[in-house]
């Protein structure tokens, strides 16, 4: 096994694909159609930094246009190149068509090492990456609206959001040409910790399905369950917190760039990561062992993996060896195509990128609305709601002559505003689409795992709107 070559990203997710085109009813043209990389825009930019010019090179790359405008983070790293951008727009075309946020397929990226730089000088490479793809309309309201990815942030977006004002000042929808802004800047409460949130109701989910949780081996419910975590960014952190915080899981190790720290007790999740921003890495945390050699600890004991760092990390050199009955995919392509293919045989289950960690651009696309519409969610009709249920609850005391409980009235008082109705949205698109995935995968033998459910999925929705375009 191990003599086979490692594909690319771009390859794996293309090997991925072939296998899911060949179990649904298509022609082999509109089949290529779906697969190929619309195009994708290389630029290289000089800004003057240091008393020097430095030369740097991004790319936007929209996979498809099926619907638009399309959609797709902007990562800033030095692992940047055009095969990795385009596989990413390939992904979040299938993400977007699978949870049905109604958007095509884009990603951009910026080869460049954050850590290098200021932030006064990280602003002024990204408002010129931002002019060079505005004055493309790769940034665009109705045609191409980014949003964070590994490397970018709230603050990035900010200064997007501002440079396509500045060039389109009489835009009245120029919030929503980026998502994932800082609340003050037209961004929505609930987008930072959307990705996180999205793989905690993820795996609630799959423990919802007994069937599935059987094939993977484990039992019961979520509480208890021993979990590594692999990268303790923004997706990483949320995930770990939410799920030892609110589900009783136990972070028994979590990796970083500087070796990884075990706790089979468990791993305070907040004071690690006070830890690794004080320190730039996990190395000297009191709170569990530390180990220099990272990614062995990807092949320890667990219930659940959850890899939210890189793509690529579990592939056919260490597959062999992951001992997690679960694996989920929060960060975009973790697993290799043939790695996939030994743990699928191997009985792991695999929560696919393309569903786990698609919690971010749920969210954004209810940012994305709410800039359009102008108006917070729930503003109109908190207090309506509220005071019906006040009414509602006042009758009912009546009819049956004692007071409900002071608990019960300070939640059902509470009319919901913007975090309930976007952790609603968000909860609701992530339990819809597991269950179709495993309608999907339980219904037909010749589908072998969730990731081609998934694949199966998306590819269908995508044809459809196709076929329905007249192409
Ligand atoms: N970068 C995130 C992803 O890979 C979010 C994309 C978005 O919100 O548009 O899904």
């Amino acid at each position: 096994m191990t003599s086979r070559t490692e594909p690319t990203f771009r390859e794996s997710v293309n090997m991925m694909f072939d296998k899911a085109i060949s179990l649904i009813d298509i022609s082999p043209g509109l089949a290529q159609k779906i697969k190929v990389c619309n195009s994708t825009y290389t630029v290289r930019f000089g800004v003057k930094l240091r008393g020097d010019i430095h030369t740097f090179t991004g790319y936007r790359s929209v996979h498809s246009e099926h619907k638009e405008p399309v959609k797709g983070g902007i990562r800033f790293a030095t692992s940047v190149n055009q095969d990795e951008v385009e596989a990413l727009a390939a992904l979040m075309t299938y993400k977007c068509a699978l949870v049905e946020a109604p958007f095509g397929g884009s990603k951009g990226g910026l080869h460049i090492d954050p850590t290098q730089w200021e932030p006064d000088e990280i602003e002024k490479i990204t408002r010129r990456f931002a002019y060079e793809l505005i004055k493309r309309d790769l940034i665009h309201p109705s045609q191409n609206v980014p949003a964070p990815d590994m490397g970018t942030g709230e603050r990035e977006m900010a200064w997007i959001a501002d440079q396509f004002r500045r060039m389109n000042t009489s835009e009245i929808n120029a919030d929503a040409c980026v998502t994932g802004k800082p609340l003050n800047k037209g961004g929505i409460i609930g987008r930072v910790e959307a990705t996180g949130r999205g793989v905690q109701y993820a795996l609630q989910e799959f423990f919802r399905h007994k069937d599935d949780v059987k094939t993977s081996g484990l039992s019961g419910s979520l509480a208890g369950k021993r979990i590594i975590v692999q990268g303790l960014g923004n997706v990483g952190y949320h995930a770990a917190h939410f799920l030892s915080t609110e589900d009783g899981c136990k972070i028994t190790a979590v990796i970083e760039r500087d070796g990884a720290v075990i706790n089979d007790d468990g791993i305070n999740i907040n004071q690690l990561q006070t830890h690794l921003i004080e320190n730039k890495g996990v190395k000297g945390f009191s709170g569990a062992n530390y180990v220099s050699n990272g990614s062995e600890i990807l092949e320890k004991d667990c219930d659940i993996l959850i890899p939210a760092a890189m793509e690529g990390v579990i592939n056919l050199s260490n597959a062999q060896r992951i001992k997690a009955n679960v694996i989920i995919e929060a960060a975009n392509g973790p697993v290799t195509a043939g790695a996939d293919e030994i743990l699928t045989a191997a009985g792991t289950i695999i929560i696919p990128d393309m569903y786990a960690n698609a919690g971010g651009v749920t969210v954004s696309y209810f940012e994305w609305v709410k800039n359009l519409s102008h108006i917070r969610f729930g503003r109109m009709q908190r207090r309506q709601q509220a005071s019906s249920n006040h009414i509602l609850v006042e009758e009912m005391e009546r009819l049956i002559g004692k007071p409900v409980s002071e608990d019960f009235k300070n939640k059902f008082f509470k009319g919901a505003g913007e975090l309930e109705l976007v952790r609603s949205g968000l909860e609701d698109t992530m339990c819809t689409a597991y269950q179709q995935m495993h309608d999907t995968w339980r219904s037909n033998e010749n589908i072998d795992s969730l990731r081609t459910a998934a694949y199966v999925l998306a590819l269908t929705k995508v044809a459809d709107s196709y076929r329905a375009l007249g192409l």
